[in-house]
Order: C-alpha cells, then sequence, then structure tokens
C-alpha cells in the first residue's frame, strides 16, 4: 500500500514516519511501516548522491535514527534500532599521564583498565556491527589513539560506512601525518593546555611541547599541500590556575599555527589526584574560529570525490541484516511485552544512542571509567554478531538497565535468582538520568558533513536530531506503594567474624541497604532474623545488626520485606569472613579525562 507513495519528497516520508512514532504503539505495526519506506527513501536519495552505496547507507541511518528515536522515548529495553555514536579506544595506553586520568601514576589501582591495543579482527567485528546504522564515531575514550598504528585504517575503513571522524590525541607523540589526514578523519582535539612548555608540562605529565607544535604544523602542511580543509583542528586548552595567564599567548599561537578553532575550557577538578593543580576560578570558556573556510567548494568537493572513490563494502548483507530482523523479532525476548508500554519519562541517553568499545574489545556502557565498585563493562564485542538478538547492545546487563528505568515490574522478575554482582552499574548511578530528550549537536554536524541538511526542512532535521516526548505521567503518590522493591547495595557486604562495623554512638554495628521503592513499613531481614530498621528515605534505609549474627564466619542472606503491602525484594549476600581475613574497601574514584567528547 505504501509503496505506491512515490510522489512523495524526502520530508515529506521523514514526517509521515514521524508521526507514526507517536502514535503507532504496536512495534511490529511500525517496523513494517519502516520497511516500506525503504526503498521509497532509497529511490529519492539517489537525485542527490550519485553512488548507489551512499544511497543505501543514508538510508539506513536515517530509519535507524526514527527506529531508534520510537525505542527510546517508548524505553524499549531490548533494542532492534542500533546506536548512532560510536565511542572507541584504538588503544588503552597512553605515553601521558595526566593527573585524574586512569594513566596517571596515581591511580594504578583505583581504576580496571587493561592495557593494550584494538586488533584490526576485533575492530571489524564491531564496525560490521554498529558502521552501517550509526552516523559517527570517536577514536577516542580513555586511551591515546595514535599509539596504535593501525589507527589510519581504522578511520579509513569508518569512512567506507559514511561515519563522521574524530579523534582526540595528546600530538605529543611520532606518527604518520600523510596516512592521518589521507584516511579521511574529519575533525581532530589536540590537548594542549599552554602556550609555554612550563605551563603545558605541569598537567600533560610526559609530554612534549615542541613535538605537539611540529606535529600541528605538518598536518596544516599537508592540508594545504591536498588543498583540503579537513580535518578539522581542534585546539583544547583547559584552563588552571598555572596556565591562565596564557590564554592571550594561545590565541596569538593559535593564528601562527593555523588551526581552525582555539577552544579554552573549563576542565574537570584533578585536584583531588595532584594537589597543586587547581581549575582556574572565573574563566569564561571560549571559543575562537580562526579558519573560516570550513565549509568551502573545495572541502565538499574533496569529500565527494573521496566517497566516490572509496569501494563499495564487499559484504551488503551486513546491512540487509537489519531489515531482515524485523520480520523474525516477535520470537524473540517476549516482544508482546513492548506493546503499550507505559513511559517513565526517566532514562539514561547512552542506554541508547552510544555504544563503547575499549581497545580489547569491552563494551562499557557509557564513557566513565570502569574501578573496582562500579563495574562498567556489559559485554565483549567477540559475543556479538549483526542480528539483533545477538548484538551486545542487547546483552542481559544493557536490557536490565533499559528495563529498570522503562519497566521495574519485569525487572523485578528477572533479578529474583541475581547475585547483586549481577545487577547493572546504572541502577546505582544517578545524577546522569535524563528525561525522554536528546538534543543532538553532533548528529546535526553530520547530516551537515553529509550535505544532507540542505535538502531537509526545518521540521524534518529537528524531527531526526531533536527527540522530545511528555507522556501523560502515572500518579506516583498512587503507585509508589505497589511498584517492587529492589535490593540494590548492601554495605558493607563483608564484615569479619567478631568485628563490630559501621559502629553507632551506642556501641552497635550497623548495615545500609540501598534500595527502590521503600516505605516505612520496610523492614531489613537477615536470613530469617527482622533487623531494627530505619527509613531514611525510598532509596535508602539502615539498621542495627546484633553482635550475635557476625560472630562466626558465614554467608548471609540480606532482603527486605514491606509488612504495608505484603512485598518482598530480590536477596543479596553479606559474608562474615575469617577474623584474619580483613576486608579493605577500596574508595570509589569518578576519574577525569580531561579531553572532549
Ligand atoms: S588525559 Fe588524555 S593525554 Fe592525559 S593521560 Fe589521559 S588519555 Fe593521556
Ligand atoms: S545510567 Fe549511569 S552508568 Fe548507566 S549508562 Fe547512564 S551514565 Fe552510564
Amino acid at each position: 500500500m505504501y509503496m505506491q507513495n512515490n510522489a512523495l519528497n524526502i520530508n515529506q516520508i521523514i514526517e509521515i514516519i514521524d508521526e507514526r512514532v507517536y502514535n503507532e504503539s504496536k512495534f511490529i505495526k511500525f517496523l513494517s511501516f519502516i520497511s516500506a519506506y525503504h526503498e521509497i527513501l532509497e529511490n529519492l536519495l539517489k537525485a542527490y548522491f550519485k553512488s548507489k552505496h551512499i544511497c543505501s547507507l543514508v538510508t539506513l541511518k536515517i530509519l535507524n535514527l526514527l527506529v531508534l528515536k520510537y525505542q527510546f522515548i517508548r524505553q524499549h529495553p531490548f533494542l532492534i534500532a542500533k546506536p548512532f555514536g560510536l565511542i572507541v579506544d584504538p588503544s588503552n595506553g597512553c605515553n601521558l599521564h595526566c593527573p585524574g586520568c586512569v594513566h596517571s601514576k596515581n591511580n594504578k589501582n583505583k581504576f580496571i583498565w587493561t592495557p593494550g591495543n584494538l586488533t584490526k579482527e576485533t575492530y571489524i567485528k564491531f564496525i560490521e556491527n554498529y558502521g552501517p546504522t550509526a552516523t559517527d564515531i570517536f577514536f577516542y575514550n580513555w586511551g591515546e589513539p595514535l599509539l596504535n598504528k593501525l589507527t589510519p585504517i581504522f578511520i579509513k575503513i569508518a569512512k567506507k560506512y559514511l561515519l563522521r571522524t574524530a579523534i582526540s590525541s595528546n600530538f605529543s607523540l611520532d606518527f604518520n601525518h600523510e596516512e592521518l589526514v589521507t584516511s579521511g578523519i574529519d575533525y581532530i582535539t589536540i590537548a594542549l593546555d599552554g602556550a609555554t612548555k612550563t605551563s603545558y608540562s605541569k598537567y600533560r605529565k610526559g609530554g612534549n611541547f615542541e613535538l605537539v607544535l611540529e606535529n600541528i604544523k605538518k598536518i596544516v602542511e599537508i592540508k594545504n599541500k591536498l588543498k583540503t580543509n579537513k580535518p578539522y583542528l581542534q585546539w583544547r586548552f583547559l584552563v588552571f590556575e598555572h596556565n591562565m595567564h596564557e590564554i592571550d599567548l594561545a590565541k596569538k599561537l593559535a593564528y601562527d599555527l593555523k588551526v581552525d578553532e582555539l577552544k579554552i575550557e573549563t576542565p574537570f577538578p584533578v585536584n583531588w589526584d595532584d594537589p597543586s593543580i587547581n581549575i582556574a576560578k572565573d574563566i569564561k570558556p571560549e571559543q575562537i574560529f580562526i579558519n573560516t573556510q570550513i565549509n568551502s567548494d573545495i572541502n565538499t568537493k574533496y569529500r565527494y570525490d573521496y566517497w566516490s572513490e572509496m569501494s563499495e563494502i564487499e559484504n551488503k548483507s551486513v546491512y540487509n541484516d537489519w531489515y531482515e530482523s524485523f520480520q523474525d523479532i516477535e520470537k524473540y525476548d517476549n516482544f508482546e511485552n513492548y506493546q503499550d508500554m507505559k513511559p517513565t519519562n526517566s532514562t539514561c541517553q547512552w542506554l541508547y544512542k552510544n555504544i563503547v568499545m575499549d581497545a580489547k574489545g569491552n563494551i562499557l556502557t557509557c564513557c566513565m571509567a570502569p574501578t573496582p565498585e562500579r563495574d562498567l563493562v556489559f559485554s565483549n564485542i567477540t559475543y556479538s554478531t549483526s542480528l539483533p538478538f545477538k548484538n551486545v547492545f542487547n546483552s542481559k546487563k544493557f536490557r536490565l538497565a533499559r528495563k529498570f528505568y522503562s519497566d521495574i515490574y519485569s525487572f523485578s522478575e528477572d533479578i529474583k535468582e541475581l547475585d547483586l554482582n549481577g545487577l547493572p552499574y546504572c541502577i546505582k548511578c544517578g545524577g546522569m538520568n535524563n528525561t525522554l530528550t536528546i538534543t543532538n549537536q553532533i548528529l546535526k554536524y553530520y547530516l551537515e558533513d553529509i550535505s544532507l541538511f540542505s535538502m531537509l526542512s526545518d521540521n524534518s532535521r529537528k524531527i531526526l536530531t531533536e527527540w522530545d516526548w511528555n507522556p501523560p505521567q502515572f500518579d506516583k503518590a498512587d503507585n509508589q506503594k505497589l511498584r517492587p522493591l529492589i535490593l540494590i547495595e548492601i554495605g558493607p557486604s563483608k564484615v569479619t567474624a567478631g568485628k563490630d562495623f559501621n559502629t553507632q554512638p551506642n556501641g552497635d554495628s550497623a548495615i545500609w541497604v540501598k534500595v527502590a521503592n521503600a516505605t516505612e513499613n520496610t523492614v531489613i531481614f537477615w536470613d530469617d532474623n527482622h533487623l531494627q530498621t530505619t527509613f531514611k528515605n525510598s532509596n535508602l534505609l539502615t539498621a542495627v545488626v546484633p553482635k550475635s549474627l557476625y560472630s562466626t564466619p558465614g554467608k548471609h542472606k540480606i532482603f527486605l520485606f514491606d509488612s504495608g503491602t505484603g512485598r518482598k525484594s530480590n536477596a543479596g549476600l553479606l559474608t562474615v569472613n575469617e577474623k584474619t581475613n580483613d576486608y579493605d574497601p577500596r574508595k570509589e574514584y569518578s576519574g577525569s579525562r580531561n579531553d572532549d567528547l
């Protein structure tokens, strides 16, 4: 039926599909609608892109964005759509040791960050799965990308999938400049915090100021030789007390160096790692644009020529899989549960829009660095295939994390038999949860970069890059008591036999538990023993623990019971160790790599 509507233009198709994003509650129907418009959209794009390959990829990317938008605003735990932003560390290592970073010499045991470089085999597995549907790829998270000699090859491969590519580098190392520029890299952020060697070296420990300048000059030279404005060079200057007096000097130097932009920025605090390095106060962030020829015709032509010269991706099935998977979707993950889901209007964008992989193939839930207390590794790419039910972005932890926000009832059923260590870190995260809104500047840059923005109406641009929904809210006051009780974390979870812990003024030992949906009638149980519980708020309870319960070694089941509603929570384990095996809890560090994302 839809196939007859070939008189429609691209903007009308985007608007029609978007209307269904909000109004079609049956996901299966929505997917068949998407399939029906695939061919029409691809044919219309032929008027703009000569290459069939580019038309197929752009179609796939637009439709994936719309399916992801549907699944994001409806908070689906299992995703058919794939994330549009890819973040990959070509190397987990760095040649510098900046304070606050996982590579700081003081932080060796504070983070779980395994050194090593990304192999081509692992990267191919990742890019074949996520490249066709994505729009941009950042080759940096917690490592120095140019430490891996394969990085230009990775970039070149990413360009075949029509991705916008970016690296952030300290530029304080030797690399092949021509190879980097001709890889097709679109954007380079250079971490250079100072206009003199002395101030630069205070924070960028181990960095070579002269080498950074030399590398910038060589890249600019090659850009001039090739008559291209790509890569865009952004000098990123983090302002601390020790370098704030050099901002004017940096502005002058930026013009001399002919970078495209100087970005003056306030860093994350790092004085928890090096007390002598403090953020400068009262400095306004600034962006100084130096090269105003960024969108010149030469540049656009260069990029079109580059794409045209690229060979087609050999295995076309990598993007056919995405459509074919629609047919089988009902078989997986109780998909009927996704019909008419009632959004809770709270989730985390990272669980939908980005996928993050380190150089060892670990799939992380977001850009934070894992610590002993913060397990952010949700899967490994080696377990992945391109089909959604084998997609590592749908690993059990990812699904549980999404479900925690969208469907706590189903979440509580799924975790009944699960150890607390199996729970996704997201349920403890707080702070970074968002409403159902994504306004994505990077997506806008992308659409501009592939010259699609100019052919889209204002409304279509908004549809693709600004996702927003304010669904009717259920009455929280009424439902609070009916929502499942979830035990999230116990503190301490390990104690020593006969040794008091969390000692209270009266000498009693005490535990705390992080929970969801507790009430004043909720009590903590230690095996069959009802503990004297204090309600702090619906997310936190404490209880006094009689000495007799921890006088001998053993493992004990901790759970919650709500006498007002009869609800019982999942259980966690508290271990009482032998006296010789004292537990020494490590402090949690937030970490701060001061490079842009
Ligand atoms: S902040 Fe960047 S340059 Fe510094 S150690 Fe970390 S990854 Fe390396
Ligand atoms: S909820 Fe927190 S831990 Fe989970 S993806 Fe979002 S920011 Fe990361």
